[in-house]
């Protein structure tokens, strides 16, 4: 009803959903899960990184994370974690609102997202599906199959 209520609310949250417009992230305390998490770290990633590149604030390292991976416990980037996580989503109404965050975020903010470990860049050359560069040495599509094969370095003896 107009003149009730917070309207700087309003104009953020969609009322009948109860998520917040430009991200769909949940606003109800008891409904916040792991897609909001997901949502959340991704643009964290991505505006730490503007934060570097652009405004040169050099106090934001990249994130780096200690997290197991294949039995063995690894340094990865936040992109990389990302990325792992992203590969072994299932849920495809949450892919679906996922990449759609991702490409509203590249069409307003493309021109910043300027570094390479950024997974908003990590699509695959063929087809454009995210999640092209796995965090251990392989490229390759999920969606189409396109891969690159890395060659092995030979070290002669
Ligand atoms: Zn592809």
């Amino acid at each position: 009803m107009p003149g009730f209520g917070d309207s700087k609310y309003e104009k953020l949250v969609n009322l009948k959903s109860s998520k917040t417009k430009n991200l769909d992230l949940n606003v109800v305390p008891i409904n916040i899960g792991f897609d909001d998490a997901f949502v959340a770290l991704n643009v964290f990633d991505h505006f730490t990184s503007i934060g570097r590149e652009i405004l040169k604030l050099n106090y934001m390292p990249p994130v780096n994370i200690v997290h197991p991976f294949d039995g063995k416990l690894k340094h990865l980037s936040l992109s990389d974690l990302i990325c792992e996580i992203y590969n072994k989503l299932s849920d495809q109404n949450f892919l679906k609102r996922f990449k759609s965050i991702l490409t509203k975020m590249k069409k307003i903010f493309g021109n910043y997202f300027t570094e390479s470990d950024l997974f908003i860049n990590n699509t695959c050359p063929k087809c454009g599906e995210f999640g092209y560069k796995k965090p251990v040495r392989k490229y390759n599509c999920n969606k189409c199959g396109y891969e690159i094969v890395m060659k092995q370095k030979v070290i002669h003896l």
